[in-house]
């Protein structure tokens, strides 16, 4: 059973982005904890994050994913900003336990000219301040796909953060995963057409492969090494278009492959709902 759906949004409510997701055919989805911008968010309703959690149990849903503001930033330059992203994460996380088990994902930071090494100290530091021992949600690192000064670029960088974390705490990087994007690995340099096991491969040997607990199932607009970050829709990119890319071949090796089937697939291709309804049955369709 493939656990797949879409970034949905998260406007009207828990609830309603279970409904939308069983419509589309999924059995998992994203969702911004708020808007993307890092505003406040909405006060939390306890009786629709109940209905969602008896949605996700009614129908086998997969884990889905909370997705962090993509402005937050753990490793800016100035304090102020490093101290805002640690209360909007903290802030998230406690709404999360309303519907316990699930992930939240984050774009670990950009180092804006401070270093990678600093960079990733800084990450580490806010982590530590933001876990919590008994929480019920893992939080996954994104991998990144090294435009600008992002930080997490290389599964080196993400298992520095993971060592960051442990090495103050070993008990909250427990908390802590890797979400896998494969337009962000290819355009990062991980050639996953020709050599999707020998990626694999090398993630288990950096960062250890229990930690890869999700997938984002995009299409790349550039080739491998790119460093751009530009979603396509499946298919249509240096991934999948028979084109340019490897053919649906590639789409059928990562969903199928022994160490990712499990895990949920999630789309953040430049879409409309039916265009994700239709990436979702064929993503279906591929699977061995
Ligand atoms: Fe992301
Ligand atoms: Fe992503
Ligand atoms: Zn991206």
């Amino acid at each position: 059973m493939l656990y797949i759906g879409c970034h949905l949004s998260s406007s009207k409510g828990f609830a309603a982005m279970g409904r939308q997701a069983l419509e589309l055919g999924a059995n998992t989805f994203q969702f911004f904890t708020r808007n993307p911008r890092g505003s406040r968010a909405k006060d939390l309703d306890p009786a629709d994050a109940a209905a969602l959690r008896d949605l996700l149990a009614r129908h086998g849903f997969g884990p889905i994913v909370a997705h962090a503001p993509y402005t937050l930033n753990l490793c800016g330059a100035e304090e102020k900003n490093r101290i805002f992203a640690r209360e909007t994460m903290a802030d998230d996380l406690a709404r999360l336990e309303h519907v316990p088990g699930q992930y939240y994902n984050f774009h670990p930071g950009s180092h804006v000219g401070q270093g990678s090494e600093t960079g990733i100290a800084l990450i580490a530091d806010g982590l530590n301040a933001i876990l919590r021992p008994d929480q019920a949600t893992t939080v996954l690192l994104e991998t990144m796909a090294g435009k600008g000064t992002e930080v997490g670029r290389s599964f080196e960088e993400l298992a520095c953060i993971i060592e960051g974390v442990a090495a103050k705490c070993p008990e909250l990087s427990d908390k802590l995963g890797v979400c896998l994007d494969t337009c962000h690995v290819s355009d990062a340099g991980y050639d996953i057409i020709h050599d999707l096991d020998g990626v694999l491969d090398e993630f288990d040997r950096v960062v250890g492969i229990d930690r890869l607990h999700a997938v984002h199932i995009n299409d790349s607009k550039n080739p491998c090494g790119a460093h751009k970050d530009r979603h396509e829709c499946i298919g249509k990119g240096y991934l999948g278009s028979e084109e340019f890319g490897g053919g649906m071949q590639v789409m059928q090796n990562i969903v199928s492959n022994g160490r990712l089937r499990a895990l949920p697939f999630i789309l953040e291709t430049p879409n409309e709902l039916a265009g994700y309804a239709a990436e979702i049955k064929l993503l279906r369709s591929l699977q061995q």
